[in-house]
């Protein structure tokens, strides 16, 4: 017993804020156990004469009917559950019990919640701030507890502020976020760092790609390395791991029919330092087909013996 309880009993108004547990005192008091404590208090509250048993009883009893006429009831309103000891008067009721305002406590500190919100967990009742340590889920980056939004990414929990790009810092807008290693990139730099090169330019493949040569290539950039144009339904050659229409592979091979232009896929001729087709391999003058053995060459053309003969012998035999 403080003298702040005892003078209390006979200043404080029932009723008033703060929770005073002065005004179950005296109504416990009454027990033979506890007379004396009351006593010295309302001695030293009425100027310290000295009070015997019956007097006690009369201050007392002229305070319980004070109490009652400010309309406080000081029937007990069940027992507390902290100290199982019976509530008059002030008292809590959380968590589907009734308290003593001073003994309805956060569970972590000790911290008398009175009034104040709490937060309950388990059938327990914790101040905010140690609920929050205690409980709220903790930012991946900062540590901190999370009591506001939270952002749920990469199997962790994120203040929304503290999820950001690894690599420019923003806070990933519509497009959302992807994942390498257990860190996070916006999409932009995501694809800058991670994602395939086109084969042909150099750039990042967002969305479709062609796989072929071992890389990935844009659709638009998987072209003849040529004359840039797509192949479609036309198979593609592999020329120095490059891709090419066929007839610019064979050009590139030196494999071009030196008449028609296009390539030789077959058996060839090769005569004057280039290849044909064996029946583009004919007589510039009479179009018969030629072997590569027995055919005579004028101004690089070759020709048969009839019309080599005929058209170039007499030139010949003059020289
Ligand atoms: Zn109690
Ligand atoms: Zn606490
Ligand atoms: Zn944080
Ligand atoms: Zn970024
Ligand atoms: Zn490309
Ligand atoms: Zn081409
Ligand atoms: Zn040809
Ligand atoms: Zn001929």
């Amino acid at each position: 017993m403080t003298n702040r309880d005892s003078s209390s009993t006979t200043t404080q108004h029932a009723g008033s804020a703060g929770g005073d547990p002065a005004y179950a005192r005296p109504h416990k008091n009454r027990s033979p156990v506890g007379a004396a404590t009351p006593a010295s208090a309302v001695n030293m509250g009425s100027g310290g004469a000295a009070a015997h048993g019956d007097q006690l009883d009369s201050m007392l009893g002229s305070l319980q009917s004070d109490m009652n006429r400010q309309g406080v009831s000081t029937k007990t309103k069940g027992l507390c559950a902290a100290c199982n000891k019976p509530v008059v008067s002030q008292m809590i009721t959380a968590l589907g019990k009734v308290w003593h305002v001073e003994h309805f406590t956060c569970a972590h500190c000790k911290m008398t919640l009175g009034t104040m919100s709490f937060y309950e967990r388990e059938g327990k009742a914790y101040c905010e701030q140690d609920y929050h340590n205690l409980f709220a889920p903790r930012c991946a980056y900062c540590s901190g507890p999370i009591t506001d939004k939270c952002v749920t990414a990469l199997d962790k929990t994120w203040h929304p502020e503290h999820f950001f790009c690894g690599f420019c810092g923003c806070n990933f807008g519509d497009q959302g976020f992807h994942e390498r290693d257990g860190q996070a990139y916006c999409r932009e730099d995501f694809l800058k760092m991670f994602a395939p090169k086109c084969g042909g330019c150099g750039q990042p493949i967002n969305d479709s790609y062609i796989s072929a040569l071992n890389r990935h290539w844009h659709p638009e950039c998987f072209v003849c390395w040529d004359c840039q144009r797509p192949f479609g339904n036309m198979s593609f050659f592999d020329h120095d791991g490059l891709p090419y229409c066929e007839q610019h592979y064979h050009a590139k091979r030196g494999s071009l029919c030196a008449d028609c232009q296009q390539p030789i896929t077959g058996p060839s001729i090769i005569a004057m330092g280039r290849k044909f087709h064996p029946k583009h391999f004919t007589c510039a003058f009479c179009l018969k087909q030629l072997n590569n053995v027995t055919f005579k060459e004028q101004n690089n053309k070759p020709y048969c013996h009839p019309c080599f003969s005929k058209l170039f012998a007499g030139t010949k035999m003059m020289d």
